[in-house]
């Protein structure tokens, strides 16, 4: 093996693996969006047919080798080179570690599980999703015991959504986030309630979509290249590579900020994707490096910036303009204490940004105590809907807005939750750090993202995965990661609506 041969073949073996993730990609989002309801065993098959294949590349002998030699010739190679070889021998010895047979068979129980959880949530039925769930966690279990099995499992997995990550460090995360939120959630209750009645009522599903369409634009996303469809659970998805991303949203017809807040999540889930140096396309390199970092963007958009004062002043014609009648007797400031309501709730995609994290810190603690064996999934609902009394003071009235909210564990990702405080956390840094070079309150009253998504791009989204988070956190912030940036920030947003 040459040199210039090994370096050829490294990027013609991304450019199969990015065709067989577009492929299989695509049958996951067609049975999300619009495949008809009865098809999931067809698509388990094609999926459990394309998983093998893809494990037979990936472990081959061919391969191997490959990497060994481009790894034993770390000298020859450019910054990127090393890290794509880096990144495909992480996954490669991960593969190695599982037995074909139960990798193939976990990829249909997945297409499966999504489907059955589906029809559970519609029906409020625990019990025929409960097996699944069963099998979800052993399977995550077993595979973390195969890849490192001198490692604790939850922390395998929380390493594997956000390199570094683990149960202590998320214990001192989230104990400094519960010490000043509790008081801060309690101290918001006992001032005079604020009205979210401008946001409820009835908005038809087409002016929904023009609005979420518009959003789009709005933000900076080019529409050529990032898709909207409609699914139960919103979410984001590359198909192949950035150049064609996929965003869904969900539209309530008597709450005008569901499907809003949510596209905006989205949409700063495809910004960052679709941000990654164009010739990154078709290499492990493209998209994002991790989830924590990923939900640093999309929770910045939704939040940090859209619901500001200034993007909802910006905001509010538009909203008068699609729903006349709807907005005839409120103003900007109306808007603007509505989507800041703080308010214990049920659901966690629309929770306030205070109340927020203890949905998180409540999915942490459940999936710290099955994945320990301290708890059985049979326990779940009862452990939840517990947990949802004692830490926000909500009755959960049945486990479709219990347990059964969020599509996650139906897909096996266990340990991504914790990603969404983080992210929150690291984006409110990120934020300070813009303000001292972009005046994002002057822009955002414009509606003109263009020198925010510059910063963004410029700092983060560029690397696409060639950074690892720490990096980015690192030469980004220029100081350390510091929780109670997020916490003032909140602080400060409650003051502002609560007068506190
Ligand atoms: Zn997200």
């Amino acid at each position: 093996m040459n040199m210039e041969q090994a370096k050829q073949d490294l990027m013609k073996l991304q450019e199969q693996m990015s065709a067989y993730d577009h492929a299989m990609g695509l049958i996951s989002y067609d049975g999300e969006t619009t495949a008809p309801k009865g098809t999931a065993a067809n698509r388990a098959h094609a999926l459990g047919i394309l998983s093998e294949i893809t494990y037979k590349i990936s472990t081959g002998k061919e391969t191997v080798e490959l990497l060994e030699y481009l790894d034993a010739h770390q000298q020859d190679l450019s910054d990127r080179e090393k890290r794509m070889v880096y990144l495909l021998i992480k996954d490669i010895r991960f593969m190695q570690k599982i037995p074909m047979e139960e990798y193939v068979e976990y990829q249909k129980l997945i297409v499966e599980s999504q489907d059955v959880w589906y029809n559970a949530k519609l029906n409020s039925d625990f019990a025929s999703f409960e097996p699944y769930l069963e099998k979800m966690f052993d399977y995550q279990k077993r595979f973390a015991q195969y890849a490192a099995p001198d490692m604790d499992p939850y922390d395998y997995w929380l390493n594997e959504y956000e390199a570094g990550l683990c149960k202590e460090k998320l214990d001192a995360f989230f104990g400094a986030l519960r010490q000043r939120l509790v008081p801060l959630i309690q101290a918001c209750g006992q001032k005079p309630q604020v009205s979210d009645d401008c946001i409820k009522g009835d908005f038809p599903e087409d002016k929904q979509e023009a609005l979420a369409l518009w959003l789009m634009d709005t933000m900076g996303l080019d529409r050529q290249h990032v898709g909207l469809s409609t699914t139960e659970h919103p979410f984001t998805t590359s198909l192949g590579s950035h150049l064609d991303e996929r965003i869904t949203t969900h539209y309530h017809r008597d709450d005008v900020s569901s499907s809003m807040f949510s596209v905006v999540h989205e949409g700063g889930h495809a910004l960052y994707d679709t941000g990654s140096d164009e010739d990154l396309a078709y290499t492990v390199l493209d998209g994002g490096v991790s989830m924590g970092i990923h939900e640093s963007q999309s929770r910045f958009y939704e939040n940090i910036l859209a619901r500001s004062k200034a993007f909802v002043r910006f905001l509010f014609p538009k909203l008068q303009n699609l729903f006349p009648e709807q907005m005839k007797p409120y103003t900007w400031q109306d808007l603007y204490r509505a989507v800041n309501r703080v308010q214990p709730s049920l659901i966690r995609t629309e929770a306030d940004e205070v109340t927020y994290s203890l949905h998180v810190m409540i999915r942490y603690e459940l999936e710290k105590r099955v994945m320990a064996g301290e708890m059985t999934v049979h326990e779940l609902p009862e452990a939840w809907n517990k947990l949802y009394h004692e830490s926000l003071g909500v009755t959960v009235p049945d486990d479709r807005q219990g347990v059964l909210q969020d599509s996650h564990w139906s897909f096996g990702a266990i340990g991504y939750f914790p990603s969404y405080a983080l992210g929150s956390a690291y984006g409110a840094q990120f934020l300070k750090k813009m303000r001292e070079t972009v005046d994002v309150d002057a822009d955002l009253e414009k509606g003109d993202f263009t020198r925010i998504n510059q910063w963004n791009r410029e700092h983060i989204w560029h690397f696409g995965s060639l950074l690892t988070p720490q990096e980015i956190l690192d030469r980004t912030l220029e100081a350390p990661f510091d929780p109670n940036v997020y916490l003032d920030y909140l602080e400060s947003k409650c003051k502002d609506v609560y007068g506190i």
